[in-house]
């Protein structure tokens, strides 16, 4: 294996995992990370590989990288609702900006290249469940528009460079995606819920936790975007777990297997906040032939014990 992979974000939570695996399969990883959100933390065993370079750098910054490289992999963005609306101007240029410097690096270096976009560019969907061909409904102006408009824009400026440059470019609209190496200060539902319940604090459910999502574990996520990113499809691909659920059954769930005594406490529904997710992935399992294989039950159980105090 003589191939270089450019993974931008490479500190994050998915980021990281995905460095790894790719170091596991024998790349040499160049991982890009100005660590706003990203920890070095979660590079810890990548650190002593020879085939894994980290570089500081901020992707809305132009990237110089001299060598050759097979794939740039744009996966830098804060991506947790209470980080954007923290990092709103910052949230728009990694999916603006990012975006650019990083097809301009995969041009260059006539690399693929692999945007990491949301089912947060589907909005509060009107369709359920979520197919790629479904164009969402989102609040440009609301308070999550900074994340759901840069990541559209960043799908509408991966889709120019392929058609005008041939770059092959790929698309993963991932739902949310849980496991180790999130960070306790998170702010997303499980590992809220995770750590107030190993701490004995109360869950905070927002709204009346009617609100539905489908919760992905790391690793199936992972072998998706791998799959992805050698095949040839240049569309979006939904990547995620079909299996819903409601926050409060999350949150119930949480409480049984941790043997936590909690409480849950209902709080105030964030603004423009999805009321159901689900992805429709038959266009991945026929195409990549993927689908996820961890339960919700199976994947908290290797989640809890990362954020044990
Ligand atoms: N949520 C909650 N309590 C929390 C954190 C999140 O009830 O402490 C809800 C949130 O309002 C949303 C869902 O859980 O409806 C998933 O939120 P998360 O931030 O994990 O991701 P999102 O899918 O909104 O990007």
């Amino acid at each position: 294996m003589n191939k270089t992979a450019v993974v931008t974000g490479g500190a994050g939570f998915i980021g990281a995992h995905l460095c790894q695996r790719l170091l596991g399969s024998g790349y040499k990883v160049i991982c890009m990370d100005n660590l706003i959100t990203g920890s070095k933390d979660n590079l810890r065993d990548l650190i002593k590989n020879k085939k894994f370079i980290f570089i500081n750098h901020n992707v809305s910054q132009y990237i110089k990288l001299a060598g050759k490289i097979d794939y740039v992999l744009h996966c830098a963005s804060l991506a947790s609702p209470e980080d954007y609306l923290r990092f709103p101007i910052q949230t728009l240029k990694a999916g603006s900006l990012g975006t650019h410097n990083s097809l301009g690096l995969a041009k260059e270096k006539k690399a693929a290249f692999m945007l990491f976009s949301t089912s947060e560019i589907y909005g509060d969907p009107l369709v359920h469940p979520q197919k790629e061909n479904y164009w969402g409904n989102v609040n440009p102006v609301g308070v999550r528009g900074c994340y759901d408009e840069s990541k559209r824009f960043a799908e509408a400026l991966t889709m120019a460079y392929h058609r005008v440059h041939k770059i092959d470019t790929k698309i993963a609209r991932i739902f949310n995606t849980y496991g180790p190496k999130m960070r306790s200060n998170d702010g997303r539902a499980i590992p809220n819920f995770i750590n107030q319940a190993l701490h004995g604090r109360p869950l905070t459910v927002y709204g009346k936790g009617e609100q539905t999502r489908s919760f992905c574990y790391i690793d199936d996520l992972v072998e998706g975007l791998y799959r992805l990113m050698l095949s040839p499809i240049n569309e979006p691909v939904n990547l995620g777990n079909p299996r819903e659920f409601t926050i409060l059954q999350l949150a119930r769930l949480v409480l049984q297997l941790t043997g936590s005594r909690s409480k849950i406490v209902f709080k105030a529904l964030p603004q423009d906040d999805p009321r159901q997710r689900r992805p429709d992935i038959s266009k991945a399992r026929k195409a990549l032939k993927w689908q996820p294989r961890v339960s919700l039950t199976e994947g908290l159980k290797k989640t809890i014990p990362w954020f044990k105090p």
